[in-house]
């Protein structure tokens, strides 16, 4: 065949190409070494009496064109003329690891291959098996922080998430962030428990606690007393999308309810007009189109309290929004309470009773506004994530493909 043919460097420093070959399995590579040292396995010393080669070993390495390519070698091995007995010691390589039946070239490839992608898909398209991959991640990611590798945060957020849907399996997700609002991901716990979170925050590093300033939270009181009584310098704030969770499930218990009892009393037809009002009740009302303003509008003509119920929930989200001052906020806060109160929209008393208790950390976040969207980008993510690794029990192998796609982006391309 009379193809034509370019040259690629093989980027594998000091080897040089011996033969290859079309196989089966794609094209296999043979190199020697061209280094004519190793150090001692026991000394340590440079040696250099060549003592013969070591059986051959058959690594994966990238892709070229579409094919598979292998990298075969027979790795050098030499004599000791200074320790006793003459140890001998086989020549190691910069571009792969002793126990890895890959290049570093190529393990570098599937992680990040792994970004953003499920272990199945990799495994599918790159016809590389489960285990495989496994082991990738097991020689290149810890299944737990590595704090020395973590530079100074200024906010933690703690937050949980369901492993099946449905299930009150909850793994609790504790993820940093630093002044430069570089994302790390810190730990995946067992459960919601207080002492949990609270054994976790202990390992904190000194250097850490020093520079946390605020931990974002859910409303939870074990995560809150965790939080007081292992980083007493830090501010806790209530997450205010989880705030905003709270308000809103009150609104759409009295939209339900109201729903209910039209269905009950309305003819079948005018019943039958208010299709489409969930999803118009839901959303504000400048974001909604002009026919679900008019379905909007016949429900609120039908259920003159959920016009109440809706204006007061975007007056409470129109304060979050609001440029305030914690005390300008409480302030606000109050006078809302007093509105409703005024109006008997009993339906918001759950969270009139919730703001009462967590009334301080919820204006915390006035303090600093930006605190909150990181931690619901983060959950974003981690949702996601879930989606993708549905089955992943195994908590280090969650802590891994969270690390990866949350660090992952600026570990393996930096320049990005
Ligand atoms: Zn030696």
């Amino acid at each position: 065949m009379n193809q034509p043919q370019i040259q690629i460097p093989l980027d594998l420093p000091n080897v040089r190409v011996e033969n290859y070959e079309q196989t089966d399995k794609g094209l296999v590579i043979t190199v020697v070494s061209i280094c004519t040292t190793a150090a001692c396995r026991q000394c340590g010393r440079t040696i250099d009496k060549f003592h013969g080669y070591d059986k051959a070993i058959t690594l994966r390495h990238l892709p070229i064109f579409d094919r598979p390519v292998w990298i075969r070698i027979r790795p050098k091995r030499f004599q000791c003329r200074y320790c006793d007995k003459g140890p001998v010691t086989t020549q190691r390589y910069e571009w792969y690891e002793p126990k890895s039946p890959h290049t570093k070239a190529y393990e570098n490839w599937i992680l990040r291959e792994l970004i953003n992608s499920t272990l199945s898909d990799v495994s599918l398209k790159r016809d590389l098996g489960a285990e495989c991959i496994e082991g990738i991640l097991d020689r290149h990611i810890q299944r737990e922080v590595e704090w020395s590798a973590v530079p100074h945060l200024a906010l933690l957020g703690i937050d949980e998430i369901a492993l099946k849907k449905g299930h009150k399996d909850f793994v609790v997700i504790v993820s940093g962030l630093t002044a430069q609002r570089e994302k790390y991901i810190l730990a995946v716990l067992p459960d919601r428990k207080k002492e949990t979170v609270k054994a976790f925050l202990k390992t904190l590093p000194p250097r850490q606690c020093q520079s946390i300033r605020h931990v974002c939270i859910d409303m939870n009181e074990g995560y809150c007393n965790a939080v007081l009584e292992t980083l007493p310098k830090a501010q806790v704030v209530v997450d205010r999308f989880h705030v905003a969770k709270h308000y809103r499930d009150c609104a759409d218990k009295a939209r339900k309810a109201e729903m209910k009892r039209l269905k009950q009393t309305l003819p079948e037809s005018e019943y039958r007009e208010l299709k489409g009002a969930m999803w118009a009740f839901r959303k504000p009302w400048n974001n909604l189109g002009e026919e679900q303003q008019v379905v909007l509008l016949s429900l609120f003509r039908q259920a003159p309290i959920l016009k109440e119920v809706y204006v007061q929930r975007e007056v409470l989200t129109g304060i979050f929004e609001k440029d305030l001052t914690k005390a300008q906020a409480e302030q606000a806060l109050t006078q809302w309470l007093d509105r409703i109160t005024e109006l008997g929209l009993d339906c918001f008393s759950p969270f009139a009773t919730t703001l009462s208790n967590w009334r301080d950390h919820i204006t915390n976040y006035f303090i600093r506004r930006e605190t909150s969207g990181f931690v619901e980008g983060l959950n974003n993510k981690i949702k996601v994530i879930k989606r993708r690794c549905y089955g992943i029990y195994n908590l280090g192998r969650l802590f891994q493909h969270i690390w990866l796609d949350v660090q992952g982006p600026r570990t393996f391309f930096p320049e990005h």
